[in-house]
């Protein structure tokens, strides 16, 4: 039995959950602060440790809400498998550009003196979508297999890209599109998006059905997919 209540710092709400605990917990999820303590604990006490905690909270729930979209006029780091990974910019004796994307790293290879503009930017981003895609496409169709082997269920096509209302898409004729974006975030992510589109080839809509299924093979689904906005 646990009793609930809202606690403001500094503009900042963090829910409180009082219960029959020993230690303290905090955390953010789905983008809201939340502290577990004991009931025991004094309103003064939990004031104080949100206070020591503030700093925490905001970072982490600024991250928790940071697009990850590829920007590269703009931000200096690329999300892949959950991983901030810093891009490097290399100068050096070249004639032509050249990137190179793994799970690790990211670098993008320049003629030496190079001044960028709108258009280069551009063209390199144009390219590090490709690459994205073909590294995505490497955990997608992992997962697929993965799903499809576990629920005997098969779509006709598996088609990745980049769109921009969707995550995974299946349609009436079996055909499943996924997102390579999904790469920016983890396998669990990617797993959840082929459990979830495969389960439409049975369940069409997102009935009390569908999410059983789902649950079935990944009971913390909801965890796993609430990253994804
Ligand atoms: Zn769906």
């Amino acid at each position: 039995m646990t009793d609930t209540e809202i606690v403001t710092i500094n503009g900042l709400n963090v829910i409180v959950q009082r219960g029959k605990i020993k230690n303290t917990y905090f955390s953010i999820k789905d983008g809201k602060a939340y502290m577990k303590v004991s009931k025991y604990c004094s309103k003064e006490k939990i004031m104080e440790m949100l206070e020591s905690k503030e700093k925490w909270y905001r970072k982490n729930l600024q991250k928790s809400h940071e697009s990850r979209e590829i920007d590269l006029k703009n931000k200096e780091y690329i999300y892949i498998l959950g991983n901030k990974i810093k891009i490097e910019y290399i100068y050096e004796d070249r004639t032509t550009a050249k990137i190179l994307l793994n799970e690790n790293e990211c670098k993008i290879l320049l003629p030496k003196g190079i001044i960028l503009t709108d258009a280069h930017y551009q063209k390199m981003e144009k390219k590090l979508d490709s690459l994205v895609k073909s590294l995505s496409g490497k955990y997608i169709y992992d997962a697929m297999k993965k799903y499809i082997a576990l629920t005997g269920l098969t779509p006709k096509e598996i088609k990745i890209g980049k769109f921009k209302s969707f995550w995974g898409n299946c349609s009436s004729k079996k055909i499943i599109k996924m997102n390579q974006k999904l790469i920016y975030y983890g396998i669990p992510q990617i797993e959840y998006v082929c459990l979830h589109e495969l389960t439409h080839l049975r369940y069409m809509n997102h009935q009390k059905d569908f999410w059983e299924h789902v649950k079935k093979y990944m009971p913390e689904y909801k965890q796993i997919s609430s990253v994804l906005k």
